[in-house]
């Protein structure tokens, strides 16, 4: 089952790659086919398989020689880790299913905002969508009690969001974060749901400012520079529907004596 899902996730690596690079450039992400993008050569399906092509050719294109960027096998090394770690964690389920198609939504999502300082629109606004749907479908059987309170959470998580974005404006004459990080946290509350969405949100907050505060203390970033907040945020919600339950749990267990 590993390997399926292993081999199953490098193809869709391989989408995941594509849409990286077009979505923040507004191309379709399924036409024309993939190029160089240095030489604009057509890219033949035998320089396109998964990993393997990259080694063959030395991380070189074939025609033109440019180099090709190592992202491209670690996004398909990424994407097919995502789906053997869903499978690990929820058997072969639509809790799985779920599981994957959040993380490859959040692997986009991550390496977007990380070159380009947007989220795009056409991952958050279906991605919301397609949470809520699988809120409605958690079980096997329509659930509508469990979608309410996933839209209920979306909007509660995306709207705090908005909020920090008016006060933060308000009183310090910028905005703390783009509206793109306030429809991500819609999106993953729609997709989590309560209290796991919540919990994702928080690690997100968390990771992201121990990373401002170490980029800033290495001074690899200035106090006025942009630092992303998606990436964080797609890495608290992975690590919230993983193990967010366990983690909750001891905590509360913790607290509660
Ligand atoms: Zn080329």
């Amino acid at each position: 089952m590993g390997i399926v899902a292993f081999a199953l996730g490098l193809i869709v690596g391989s989408f995941v790659n594509v849409c990286i690079y077009r979505l923040p450039r507004r191309e379709s992400v399924v036409w024309p086919g993939s190029h160089c993008p240095h030489c604009q050569a057509p890219i033949r399906w035998y320089d396109n398989i998964p990993l393997l092509s990259f080694a063959l050719l030395g991380g070189r294109c074939r025609r033109c020689r440019a180099p090709i960027s190592w992202r491209y096998p670690l996004v398909e090394f990424l994407t097919a880790a995502l789906f053997v770690q869903s499978v690990a964690a929820f058997g072969v389920s639509l809790r799985a299913l779920q599981s994957l198609v959040l993380g490859t939504l959040l692997l986009i999502v991550f390496f977007v905002d990380l070159d380009h300082y947007i989220i795009p629109n056409r991952i958050t606004y279906p991605g919301t969508v397609i949470g809520l749907l699988f809120a409605a479908l958690s079980d096997g059987r329509v659930d509508w009690r469990h979608a309410a309170v996933a839209a209920v959470t979306a909007l509660a998580l995306g709207g705090g969001f908005v909020l920090v974005n008016v006060l933060s404006a308000w009183i310090l004459g910028q905005e703390g974060m783009g509206m793109g990080d306030a429809k991500l946290a819609a999106m993953i509350g729609a997709f989590l749901g309560w209290p796991i969405g919540a919990v994702a949100i928080l690690m997100g907050v968390f990771i992201g400012g121990a990373l401002g505060v170490g980029l800033l203390a290495l001074r690899l970033k200035g106090r006025r520079e942009q630092i992303p907040f998606g990436p964080a945020m797609a890495a608290g919600a992975l690590a919230a529907m993983w193990w967010g339950p366990g983690l909750l749990n001891w905590y509360l267990t913790k607290m509660l004596g």
